[in-house]
């Protein structure tokens, strides 16, 4: 029987922690570091609202999940689950806005016996060096996080002789964080996304093509907290289907993000042809932009998104001149989100392989931006021509009508009955 260094908390322990757990290993529960989040002053509950519902969203279909918030971090018990359903939480919650870390943890009472017991068999299979990293949020704790780090690692030490004591570059951590009713053993953790919960921002109509920018730039602006509708527009009927299945699995894929997302298809491909009719020449695809983004705002007015966001990076292809993206901010009131716009594209590659879209993006489509393409594209389209084609074309009745034609998909992560977060 172990002394208890705090028994008045493990006795008043809301949550029951019962020491030992099924294998004597504590309980693993999910604990998570924030981060900006935690900055918020006196918004922070409504951060702290919006992070759990969209934390619920993200666990649906597992076990029942009780959340606990403290400063800093969340922590989440699954008190009917395997530790292999907890591990599925865990990984869950590193696809959640707002987290920083996600550790896998062991959650014991305060009692140094037991906490040592766990830290120590935290090590049995490893090698090399290790450190003790204690920390309380519980000031009350009898022993100074330097002292209890102190005694875990001679006890981790005497246990297993493969491992030697490095403070500084360690290859190995046992971190010990005395919170106020119980203790959290761990070891590795996982990086979490950062950023600020989805939906804390409002939201935005994300212009998703199937290529490899707007996905990134959608990832990006859920990162900031806006929650995301997505609008593609295929060649149909001039085009096979392609790029809608493409854009179909890359908005599944960003739906871990946020859940409950929604994608509107509209075929762009006679709008094209009429464009091309009108004699447009060079100015085709910028045309072609303008009145994609027309329609994206009929659209956005409906569905109450304030923004627009867009893949465009500055020079990256014609249409992306300093003047051509002035000439895009036109013809629209909402203001456009450029997220990508001073990042080099070996960037943007590297951050589309990280959230997984990149080898969708790469899957071979017909784009309609490439349908019509002229021979010369115009790098410095004047806005006075442009409008004047819209008044012929009447393009603000054409982007009532286009987005009237939106067909809505529902592309879920985690399966159809996904609840909508945000
Ligand atoms: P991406 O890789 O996102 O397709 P890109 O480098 O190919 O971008 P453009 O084709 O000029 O550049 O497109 C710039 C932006 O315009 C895209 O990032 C996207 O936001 C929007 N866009 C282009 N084509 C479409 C489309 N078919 N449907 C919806 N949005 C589109
Ligand atoms: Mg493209």
């Amino acid at each position: 029987m172990s002394a208890s260094l705090d028994s008045a908390a493990v006795e008043v322990s809301a949550d029951g922690v019962d020491g030992t757990g099924p294998e004597g290993l504590g309980e693993l529960c999910v604990l998570m570091k924030l981060g900006e989040i935690v900055l918020k002053g006196s918004n922070r509950h409504l951060f702290e609202r919006r992070l759990q519902n969209n934390i619920r969203a993200a666990a649906k279909g597992l076990a029942d999940i009780r959340i606990s918030q403290r400063r800093g971090v969340i922590m989440l018990r699954m008190p009917d689950a395997s530790d292999i359903e907890v591990a599925e939480l865990g990984e869950r919650m590193c696809n959640v806005m707002g987290v920083v870390w996600v550790h896998l943890v062991r959650r014991v009472e305060k009692d140094l016996d037991v906490v040592t017991g766990v830290a120590v068999r935290s090590m049995a299979d490893r090698s090399g060096t290790f450190a003790v990293r204690a920390r309380r949020r519980d000031k009350r704790f009898p022993l100074l996080s330097s002292e209890l780090a102190a005694h875990v690692g001679a006890a981790v030490r005497e246990a297993n002789p493969r491992l030697s004591v490095d403070l500084k570059k360690p290859d190995n951590v046992v971190h010990v964080e005395v919170d106020k009713d119980e203790v959290f053993v761990f070891t590795d953790g996982m990086p979490g996304q950062g950023g600020l919960p989805v939906g804390m921002s409002g939201r935005a109509l994300v212009l998703m093509s199937g290529g490899i920018d707007s996905p990134v730039a959608a990832h990006r602006m859920m990162r900031r907290g806006l929650k995301v509708d997505f609008l593609h527009f295929s060649g149909m009927p001039f085009t096979g289907p392609e790029s809608i299945y493409k854009a179909y699995s890359l908005v599944r894929q960003l739906d871990r993000f946020q859940s409950g997302s929604r994608l509107y298809v509209v075929p762009f491909g006679k709008a094209q042809q009429q464009i091309k009719n009108s004699g447009v020449e060079r100015l085709q695809i910028v045309a072609q932009r303008r009145l994609m983004l027309k329609t994206a705002e009929a659209l956005a007015d409906r569905l109450g998104g304030a923004a627009l966001v867009t893949g465009d990076a500055l020079g990256q292809v014609s249409s992306q001149t300093l003047t051509n993206i002035t000439a895009l901010d036109d013809a629209v009131d909402l203001p456009i989100l450029r997220p990508l716009i001073g990042m080099d594209k070996s960037e943007i590659m590297d951050q589309a392989r990280r959230i997984g879209t990149l080898a969708i993006s790469e899957l071979p489509d017909e784009d309609c931006c490439t349908m019509l393409t002229p021979r010369q594209v115009e790098t410095a389209a004047k806005i006075p021509d442009l409008r004047q084609i819209e008044k012929r074309l009447d393009a603000e009745e054409l982007a009532e009508h286009l987005a009237n034609t939106a067909q809505l998909h529902r592309p879920s992560f985690l399966g159809a009955e996904t609840a909508e977060v945000g």
